[in-house]
């Protein structure tokens, strides 16, 4: 019998699909093409694999147990690097831990874009009542620079650009980038997203003054006998300490940095008015304010203006300008842009008369004098108090300038500004223009990672107490920052009293006998525990050689430290007049 032979099916073709991508791709992709290489978050639903695909496409992920202090990260590493840090949150609670820092760094105009998932628009939009459901873009607009909304993968290039754009051109500040789950998960053909990409031209445009303005300032400058320069942030963040350094040695006006100018021109310089700050406030003649803006921290309690000081005032924001006193010679530009036209048309004399500058110093002399003897005097107070560990502290910090110093608290965060002299820009790191408490670990992270250096966090207890989990942060990502907590157990100080009498602890007291460096054994960190200035010194040179995470507890004694530092002004009421 013929058999035959079966013909074999023939094999399907396989179908072919072009290749896809998701919104999440989009948005890694549109961050790289901005030059994005750093994102701070905390992931969960809906951004687990944005963070994800970041890390395989070569965007470094930074993991925090707390997204304020990702986001206190994001802004250091914004205000480093004139380029905006970015936050990674979730919905709902995660974004509004994480606005906390926009806001922040939004007040002291650090640029950063918070970008974060946000569930399902439409039960949100009718109140339904949804996963984490939320609705965050309207929450964030009046806290942040600039807030925006992407619901479609197509936009997603040109939202993030939009955000870049807003954090860093102008006055720098926060950005809030909405993100929808289903723009997040929403799938393309890649050839089509291929199209949606473009080089942005000119993302931080400069803003050179108008030359009226320039002349105008030129001219008053020119006529001032007393005068002096204010260094604020803003200049430091510019990145003018070069231009600075030409305008005062060509004028041999004196300068005033506020916190985090320290160092822009160094502290400890033949024409820095550091210590002078309540003289410039009553006796200048003429003052220029170089990015710093006359708010609550160059008035009120922090000293008095003579009526008859009249400003220079070189800022971005044109609406700053007149915002507490009057300006008589208003510069709007960028910083870099107003004192290269500034020092161009300087005359080779001015009216500056010698007597100010050789007053100024004098007093400089003798006020610094004065904290030196306060520091020594204290150096064998035991247990330690704030001054004590300073004098231990400060020479080991000026002796090693690179390494950038991070600083909160109330007494640790006062006492610490006035005790170390800073000789590099960019190298303090602090609460800023809130005063707030609560960046301590966020900050240090932000600072290593944009910057590679060493770190040195000097935190008050309570202040640590914020962001301490995130200790956990330096330690999982190895890096060189060492925490030194001055631990006086509370709030201020420890030695509050429970007015009810009752076993509670009073409102600003937490534990004297606390022991932070246990952290160290807990997360894999060099730690220590000091109860003198040798012991503290040893460990913090230790410490910093080792370029590894390290925690120190510098146990201070209960009463060291008065109640909100040097504002304590601020409060409605004195503790002491308190009747229960
Ligand atoms: P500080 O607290 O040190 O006094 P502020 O944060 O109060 O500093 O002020 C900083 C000022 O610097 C802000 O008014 C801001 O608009 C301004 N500024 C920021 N960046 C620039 C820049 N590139 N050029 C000019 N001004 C700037
Ligand atoms: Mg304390």
């Amino acid at each position: 019998m013929a058999t035959t032979t079966p013909t074999p099916a023939a094999t399907p073709a396989v179908p072919s699909y072009p290749e896809q991508v998701t919104g999440m791709d989009i948005l890694v992709r549109a961050l790289r093409m901005v030059g994005i290489d750093t994102m701070y978050g905390l992931v969960g639903i809906p951004v687990t694999e944005v963070a994800y695909i970041a890390q395989a496409r070569g965007i470094r992920f930074i993991g925090f147990r707390h997204e304020q202090q990702a986001g206190m990260a994001a802004a250091t590493h914004g205000f480093l690097t004139r380029t905006p840090g970015v936050l990674l949150t979730v919905s709902s609670l995660g974004f509004l831990n994480g606005l906390t820092a926009t806001t922040n760094a939004t007040v002291n105009c650090y640029p950063m874009i918070q970008i974060s998932g946000s569930s399902v628009r439409e039960p949100i939009d009718l109140e339904q009542g949804t996963y984490e459901g939320l609705d965050q873009l309207n929450i964030a607009k009046p806290l942040v620079k600039a807030a925006y909304r992407v619901n479609k993968p197509e936009d997603i290039p040109t939202a993030v650009v939009r955000a870049y754009r807003a954090a860093v051109s102008g006055r720098p500040g926060g950005v809030y980038l909405d993100v929808t789950t289903p723009c997040l998960g929403a799938i393309m053909n890649k050839a089509d997203a291929d199209k949606l990409f473009y080089m942005p031209v000119d993302l931080c445009p400069t803003m050179p003054p108008a030359p009226e303005a320039v002349k105008r300032a030129v001219d008053l400058i020119a006529s001032a006998k007393r005068p002096a320069i204010i260094i604020g942030k803003g200049a430091a963040y510019a990145g003018v300490e070069d231009k600075l350094k030409t305008f005062v040695d060509k004028t041999g006006i004196p300068y005033f940095p506020m916190s985090m100018a320290k160092g822009v021109l160094p502290d400890d310089g033949p024409l820095s008015a550091l210590s002078c700050r309540s003289t410039i406030m009553e006796q200048a003649d003429v003052v220029i304010l170089a990015g710093a803006r006359l708010n609550w921290l160059l008035s009120r309690g922090h000293g008095k203006w003579s009526p008859d000081t009249k400003f220079v005032q070189l800022d971005i924001d044109p609406e700053e300008i007149d915002c507490n006193r009057p300006i008589a010679a208003p510069v709007v530009g960028d910083l870099a842009s107003s004192l290269d036209a500034i020092i161009a048309q300087l005359p080779a004399n001015t009216a500056m008369d010698p007597a100010w500058v050789s007053m100024l110093q004098a007093q400089s002399k003798e006020k610094n004098a004065k904290f030196a003897e306060r520091l020594t005097s204290n150096a064998l107070v035991m247990p330690m108090n704030h001054w004590t560990a300073l004098g231990a502290i400060k020479p080991i910090l000026e002796s090693n300038p690179d390494v950038i110093l991070v600083n909160e608290g109330a007494n640790t965060l006062d006492d610490t500004r006035d005790s170390i002299n800073m000789s590099r820009p960019r190298h303090r790191i602090d609460c800023a223009t809130w005063a707030i408490m609560g960046m301590g670990m966020g900050s240090a992270v932000g600072a290593a990672v944009a910057t590679g250096k060493s770190v040195v966090a000097i935190e008050g207890d309570s202040a640590f107490g914020f962001s301490g989990m995130d200790f956990s942060t330096i330690c999982r990502f190895k890096l060189p920052v060492t925490v030194v907590i001055f631990n006086n157990g509370g709030i201020y100080n420890g030695i509050g009293v429970n007015m009810a009498g009752t076993s509670d602890p009073a409102p600003t007291t937490l534990n004297i006998k606390a022991r932070y460096d246990k952290l160290g054994d807990c997360f894999g960190a060099k730690s220590y525990y000091v109860t003198s200035t040798g012991e503290l010194a040893t460990a913090l040179k230790e410490a910093i050689a080792s370029k590894a995470p390290a925690i120190i507890d510098v146990q201070l004694a209960a009463d060291s430290g008065k109640e909100s530092g040097h504002i304590g002004y601020l409060n409605p009421a004195a503790l002491e007049k308190i009747t229960v």
